[in-house]
């Protein structure tokens, strides 16, 4: 019996990102249907964009991509979430996906960038197979109460706070 869950990976600690696509991973193994949106398109050239083009049945999209996010324009940032939020909600209520990952959403909702309520009732309302995974930092309080599962990446070392490493390919992009 199919039953879709909403799984929240949210805290400071690496691997939330890492963990949703691993789940996608899996997924792909049994032949279901992915999509992947992220929310905030970094400068890297992620190694997931290529690799996950190999998988069938998944695709994966950079939301806003040509555009930068930046926090000095709060307007053109506004403007993107909600382009990319329309997207997202078309794709959960009629995309025909088995799991959807939206990465990064909570740090766009932490941003104030989109509403909140709205955004829970699409995911209320999503098919009732339907998977979504929620990735970013400082996940709202109500989005943690509406998930089935949340998980809480927590630092414990960061080579980077520690020792200044910056970001290395394979690990971060
Ligand atoms: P990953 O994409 O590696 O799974 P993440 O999704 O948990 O990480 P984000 O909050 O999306 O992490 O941050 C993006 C990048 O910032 C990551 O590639 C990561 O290595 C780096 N990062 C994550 N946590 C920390 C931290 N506590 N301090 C510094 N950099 C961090
Ligand atoms: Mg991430």
């Amino acid at each position: 019996m199919r039953r879709g869950l909403l799984i929240v990976f949210t805290g400071n600690g690496k691997g939330k990102t890492t963990a949703a696509l691993g789940m996608a991973l899996r997924g792909a193994g049994h032949a279901m249907k992915i999509r992947i949106l992220q929310f905030i398109k970094g400068a890297m050239k992620y190694g997931e964009l290529t690799s996950l083009t190999h998988l069938d049945g998944v695709s994966i999209e950079p939301l806003g991509s040509g555009f930068t996010w930046q926090k000095e324009s709060l307007d053109e940032d506004r403007e993107l979430a909600r382009l990319g939020w329309e997207k997202a909600r078309r794709e959960i209520l009629h995309g025909d996906y088995d799991l959807i990952v939206l990465d990064e959403l909570c740090y766009v909702l932490s941003y104030g960038l989109l509403r909140l309520d709205l955004v829970l009732e699409t995911l209320r309302n999503r098919p009732p197979h339907l998977h979504v995974v929620v990735t970013g930092r400082n996940a709202p309080d109500d989005l943690i109460r509406e998930a089935d599962c949340a998980t809480e990446m927590r630092v414990i070392k960061h080579h980077y706070v520690d020792q200044g490493i910056k970001a290395q390919q394979g690990i971060e992009f």
